[in-house]
């Protein structure tokens, strides 16, 4: 998780924490005058029920921004890089041309086909 995360969510908790203290507050203190216990009650239950959509919005942000980050590292991680590979090369033992397939070119070494001898392929990144 990155700081900015943790400030996001310290701050949805304090947020959320205030915001339940005076809900609840609110409702302990509706008995004292009778003549707003109804408003106080209301206004505490919608202190705390804007506490907790407050507090589940932020976290689900939160969420949705690490699956972002997630999504824009992964596909250069897992991708190799690309080397160059010649698509013909010439056996050095007995002077065969060999053609080197798609396939080949992911392999560190290739076989002669007439005479067996190994090839190492290049791993220049350059094209000559
Ligand atoms: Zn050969």
């Amino acid at each position: 998780m990155s700081d900015s995360n943790i400030i996001l969510k310290i701050i949805a908790i304090i947020v959320f924490v205030v915001l339940t203290f005076f809900g609840v507050v609110y409702i302990l203190a509706s008995p004292v005058d009778p003549t707003q216990t109804v408003l106080r009650l209301i206004i505490g239950v919608l202190l705390i029920i804007i506490a907790i959509t407050l507090l589940v919005i932020i976290l689900r942000l939160i969420q949705r921004t690490k699956y972002k980050i997630v999504k824009v590292k992964e596909p250069k991680d897992l991708e190799e890089e690309t080397r160059y590979v010649p698509s013909e090369m010439i056996c050095k033992n007995c002077g065969t041309p060999l053609e080197i397939s798609e396939e080949m070119k992911k392999k560190e070494i290739v076989y002669c086909e007439k005479c067996g001898e190994a090839i190492k392929l290049p791993k220049d990144k350059v094209k000559w």
